[in-house]
């Protein structure tokens, strides 16, 4: 199959970067596009077309605004399997799983945007002591900066876009280096659903040159980042002369509770998806996993059981449940935490079967899942992000210790919570240092509630509305009578 060759999108049209780099396909470990490697000037184009689109978008109604975002989300819908094969080759998920999930998310978050922000009323209030009138009006900020990363392409990318531009905001956006081609195809829509030229630029590239080209722009009042919680502390330095409003989604260690009296046969299957599903490689993994003790042994028994039976292989067959890593790089960055695991004496139950895959499968970034027990808490297994299908199991007694353990990191963007108790429930979720808690459910997603991390998972809980809420000023006059 030939190179797809992705070209940046700026002003309503596709244009030519000087130089290109390489995006592999994972599960061949074959380049299958070339990727603009953007600089500075295309930075510096893309934030002169956002500026020049601003007075004519901001000033478009928002009912005219909602319906632009709807032709969007149809125009994606009717055409959500070349979307999903585009972004299973990019990213290395099942095909199944972009077309359920991924690319149905990226429509309905266009949709669930659109909505939303028709809804939305000022605030005013009479101060009779005085005779003043007060009233807020809400203005888009300017230019906003998006910054996507790689696990979720389309999902995440959308869910910055729609609220930023149903606020009123115009664009640029950097996805990640890795998986750039869904973006790419998403721009062939935003024209023909008619939204105006400049309301949305992409500039693809790597992160320290077109990613910081774009927070360090003075054209560029708020940036919207998702990654890493190194890369994070990077943005915050590089945004702080500016005083820029950010908003930081980061990433996590998150735990997962199981106590005795939990249904242990929706656990084991909620469980098992939470561990491995993308891959591992979904911010709201369980990644550490503590069992009371009276059925610790049943649970590890049944749990290694079924990773055994996970189907790794071609993203694009039947039946497979895993498909590949998304980097030789990344791969071997998890693989080296087993080889931590191995160093430490802990136990690895499976993962390290023989894969069998095809031949044309043979060079891609494919690992099984992974179950370690006999770790340590302090152990790096059990402290660091390893963002891959790598799972630490291990067991507890008491309802303050699982507590204070579980709590014991840097994260705290997810947790999960199983028991048949309701009192256990809602006690232990209130305890947990997370920003979204699932009690018997894992990834069951209210866009109306707040998402985000505590500690160093993020700065901020949104919810839809505080999403557009963040794209927004709100300004109040006071009128006095
Ligand atoms: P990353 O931080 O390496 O990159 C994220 C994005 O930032 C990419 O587009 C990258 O090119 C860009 N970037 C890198 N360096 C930059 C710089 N100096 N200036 C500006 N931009 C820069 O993260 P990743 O590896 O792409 O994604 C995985 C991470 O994202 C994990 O830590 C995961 O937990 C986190 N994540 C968090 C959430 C959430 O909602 N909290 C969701 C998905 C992923």
């Amino acid at each position: 199959m030939s190179t797809i060759k992705v070209q940046n999108f700026i002003n309503g049209k596709f244009c030519d970067s000087e130089k290109y780099l390489d995006s592999f396909d994972p599960s061949t470990g074959e380049v299958w596009a070339k990727i603009p490697d953007s600089t500075v000037v295309n930075v510096e184009a893309a934030v002169s077309a956002a500026k020049n689109a601003f007075p004519g978008w901001s000033a478009t109604p928002v009912q005219e605004r909602s319906k632009v975002m709807m032709k969007i989300a149809d125009l994606l819908e009717s055409r959500l399997e070349e979307f999903a094969v585009l972004e299973s080759r990019d990213q290395g998920k099942p095909v199944w799983l972009a077309r359920t999930v991924d690319i149905p998310r990226a429509v309905y978050n266009f949709r669930f945007f659109a909505t939303c922000a028709l809804h939305d009323l000022n605030r005013s209030n009479q101060m009779q002591a005085v005779d003043a009138f007060n009233y807020t009006i809400k203005m888009p900020v300017g230019v906003a900066g998006l910054i996507s990363p790689w696990n979720l392409p389309m999902y995440l990318l959308t869910f910055k876009l729609a609220p930023a531009i149903i606020a009123g905001n115009t664009v640029v956006a950097k996805p990640s280096e890795m998986t750039s081609v869904t973006a790419w195809k998403l721009a062939e829509i935003f024209n023909t659903a008619g939204l105006p030229p400049g309301v949305i630029n992409f500039v693809f590239g790597y992160g320290p040159t077109a990613g910081e080209a774009i927070v360090r722009h003075p054209g560029v009042p708020i940036v919207s980042f998702t990654g890493g919680t190194v890369t994070a502390v990077k943005l915050r330095i590089a945004a702080a002369p500016f005083s820029k409003k950010l908003s930081l989604e980061l990433g996590g260690k998150n735990p997962g509770v199981i106590f005795d009296n939990a249904d242990m046969e929706k656990c084991i299957v909620t469980t098992i998806r939470s561990s491995f599903i993308n891959q591992g490689e979904i911010c709201l993994c369980t990644s550490r996993l503590y069992v009371q003790r009276g059925v610790y042994k049943t649970f590890v028994d049944k749990f290694v059981q079924e990773a055994k039976k996970l189907v790794v292989g071609d993203p694009k067959a039947e039946g497979v449940f895993m498909g590949a890593l998304i980097s030789k790089e990344h791969l071997a960055k998890v693989k080296g935490y087993v080889d931590i695991a191995r160093q430490e004496g802990a136990s690895i139950l499976c993962g390290e079967e023989d894969l069998n895959l095809p031949a044309e499968n043979k060079n891609g970034y494919f690992m099984r899942p992974t179950v370690i027990t006999d770790v340590k808490d302090t152990s790096r297994l059990m402290t660091e992000e390893i963002f891959g299908p790598v799972v630490c199991i291990v067991p507890f007694d008491t309802t303050d210790e699982v507590i204070e353990r579980a709590n014991a990191v840097k994260y705290g963007l997810a947790a999960t919570v199983w028991s048949t108790d309701v009192t256990t429930l809602h006690r232990v979720s209130q305890k947990l240092h997370a920003g979204t808690v699932w009690a018997n459910c894992w990834l069951v997603r209210d866009l109306n509630m707040p998402f985000g991390g505590m500690k160093e998972s993020g700065t901020g809980r949104e919810s839809a509305k505080d999403s557009i809420e963040f794209f927004t000023e709100e300004k109040t006059i006071c009128v006095k009578l």
